[in-house]
C-alpha cells in the first residue's frame, strides 16, 4: 500500500521550507508562551498552520496581534523555528486598514507629523518650555530643555503619550540629566521615540521613522542615543 502523501501549499510565512519537517511539536513554545490560551493562541499551532501553507487563515486571525512579539517561543525551541518572526511577517501582510486599533493611524500621523498623536510643533516647545521651567522652580535651579543643541553627549527621544497626557513623567530623566549634569538635547521635530511600524509589519515606516532619528544624529554631530521607550 502506497504511504499517504499530504500536498503542502508554500508559504510566505514559512522562513524556512524544512519547518513542516523539523517542528517536532514539542509544545516547548507554547508552554512558554505568555498569551498562549488567549482566545485559541497557541504558537504550535500557528507553526503548523504556516507549515500547511494557511498563509491566509493566520494573516485574518487575531493570533498575530494576540503575540506580544516577546520572541520567547523563539528562544525556546529547540528547532529553531522562527515563530516571532512568523508572527510579525503576519502582521505586515494584513491590509493597513483591516490594522487591529490605533497603530496604522499612529504611524502614519508619525509618518506625516512626527510624532503618533500629532502633536503641533509649537505646542511641544511651548510644553517642554513650561514644564522645564517648573521642574527648575521645583528642585533644579538653572534647569532648561536643551533642543536641537548641536555637539551634545546625547540625543533622547520622547514617547508622544508623554507630552500628549503625561507630562510630568518627563521629569524623571530630567532630574537624572540634571543631578549627572549631562550634555543632552531633544528635537523640535520628528521626535517619536516608538516605532509603531515595528508593531504594526510596516517595514517602510519603520525604516523612515528610524532614519530621522539617525538624521538628527548626523545633523546636530550627535553620537549617542537613548530611546527610553
Ligand atoms: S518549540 Fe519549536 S519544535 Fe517545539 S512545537 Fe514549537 S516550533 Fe515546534
Ligand atoms: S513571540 Fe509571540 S508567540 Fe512567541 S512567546 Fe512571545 S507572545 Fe508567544
Amino acid at each position: 500500500m502506497e504511504p499517504l502523501k499530504i500536498e503542502r501549499e508554500e508559504s510566505k510565512l514559512r522562513a524556512d521550507p524544512s519547518w513542516a519537517d523539523i517542528c517536532l511539536t514539542c509544545g516547548t513554545c507554547s508552554a512558554g508562551c505568555p498569551v498562549t490560551g488567549v482566545d485559541g493562541m497557541d504558537p504550535r499551532k500557528i507553526i503548523r498552520m504556516a507549515a500547511l501553507g494557511m498563509d491566509q487563515e493566520i494573516i485574518d486571525s487575531r493570533f498575530p496581534w494576540i503575540c506580544t512579539i516577546c520572541g520567547r517561543c523563539e528562544y525556546a525551541c529547540p528547532m529553531g523555528v522562527k515563530i516571532m518572526t512568523v508572527m510579525r511577517t503576519a502582521r505586515g501582510l494584513r491590509e493597513r486598514d483591516k490594522v487591529p486599533g490605533p497603530i496604522h493611524k499612529g504611524v502614519v500621523m508619525c509618518l506625516e507629523r512626527g510624532n503618533n498623536l500629532g502633536i503641533p510643533k509649537d505646542d511641544f516647545l511651548f510644553l517642554l518650555a513650561d514644564v522645564g521651567k517648573e521642574l527648575e522652580e521645583e528642585s533644579c535651579p538653572g534647569f532648561y530643555v536643551p533642543v536641537d543643541k548641536e555637539g551634545a553627549n546625547f540625543l533622547v527621544t520622547i514617547n508622544s503619550k508623554e507630552p500628549f497626557g503625561e507630562p510630568d513623567d518627563m521629569k524623571f530623566w530630567w532630574k537624572i540629566f540634571y543631578a549627572a549634569k549631562e550634555n543632552w538635547t531633544t528635537t523640535s521635530e520628528n521626535w517619536e521615540g516608538v516605532n509603531w511600524g515595528l508593531f504594526s509589519g510596516d517595514d517602510e515606516a519603520m525604516k523612515t521613522i528610524t532614519g530621522r532619528i539617525v538624521e538628527h544624529m548626523d545633523r546636530l554631530s550627535i553620537s549617542n542615543l537613548l530611546l527610553p521607550e
